[in-house]
């Protein structure tokens, strides 16, 4: 079994900031993908905003790739709709999604959410427990019962999430507030995990644990099944191919075999 991963990242303040490119001269991205190094059930492949006019993301790579990683920031606005819709309908079909940090303001991330995915922020470089509240579940397999990240930039509750499938994470900021920080859906097909930390001033993707947990998470994502294709269309069943024979009782609205409205 090979679980065929796209890191995709927005990559603009590796190129601007010089804070981020000291601590990240590979690019976050460069960091992320070390941590499924040596891990061989991965193969694992990187896509950024400005690789080209898809984002990289085109439809040919989406169809190959199980569980997609999402990490932007600055750029979300220049992420073409048309490209956010072809992931809405991969992860509908049973491509995972791992959504980072900032992604929760991602245009991809509100689109399978459908609620403005707000919340407090602070960059104080504080200290944040991540404490793991579901030791049971995979995306927990061999966590200690929390993990401490030293600096890093603190997300408060309310999160204007949808009530979550699961709520694996919460974390506990120095400041003083929690934050649901590790919560799982399930659109379509598609098993969706959001996970807070990876500040790009901060470290945090060349922390074990953290890495740890991404790779978890990519693990519990992969869905084996074929692609369900058939989540998208809304087929009009004539009344003489229903599973059991029927008689037309009424009338109706639409002419037999029209499409419906969409
Ligand atoms: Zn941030």
């Amino acid at each position: 079994m090979t679980i065929r991963v796209l890191i995709w990242h927005e990559h603009r303040h590796e190129q601007t900031n010089k804070l981020v490119q000291r601590l990240y001269p590979k690019g976050m991205d460069g960091a992320l993908k070390k941590g499924f190094a040596g891990h061989k059930e991965f193969k694992v492949d990187t896509a950024r905003l400005d690789d080209d006019a898809e984002h990289g993301l085109s439809q040919k790579r989406l169809n190959e790739t199980d569980v997609l990683i999402w990490w932007g920031h600055a750029a979300h606005g220049d992420v073409k709709d048309h490209i956010v819709e072809r992931v809405a309908k991969r992860v509908y079909e049973g491509m995972g999604l791992i959504v980072l940090h900032s992604g929760h303001y991602s245009k991809i991330f509100k689109r399978l959410m459908g609620t403005p995915c707000s919340l407090k922020w602070r960059e104080a470089g504080e200290n944040e427990r991540v404490w793991i509240i579901n030791p049971n579940h995979p995306i927990a397999e061999g966590l200690p019962e929390q993990i401490f990240i030293e600096h890093e930039e603190m997300y408060g509750e309310p999160f204007s999430i949808p009530e979550p499938l699961e709520t694996v994470m919460i974390s506990w900021f120095e400041g003083g507030e929690v934050f649901r920080s590790g919560v799982t859906y399930r659109r379509g097909a598609g098993n969706v995990f959001y996970f807070r930390p990876g500040h790009e001033a901060y470290p945090t993707y060349h922390n074990k644990q953290v890495l740890q947990v991404i790779r978890n998470a990519t693990r519990w994502a992969y869905n084996p099944a074929k692609p369900w294709k058939g989540i998208h269309p809304a087929p009009n069943v004539p009344h003489d191919k229903a599973p059991v024979p029927l008689k037309v009782k009424g009338p109706t609205l639409h002419a037999p075999g029209e499409e419906g409205f969409k």
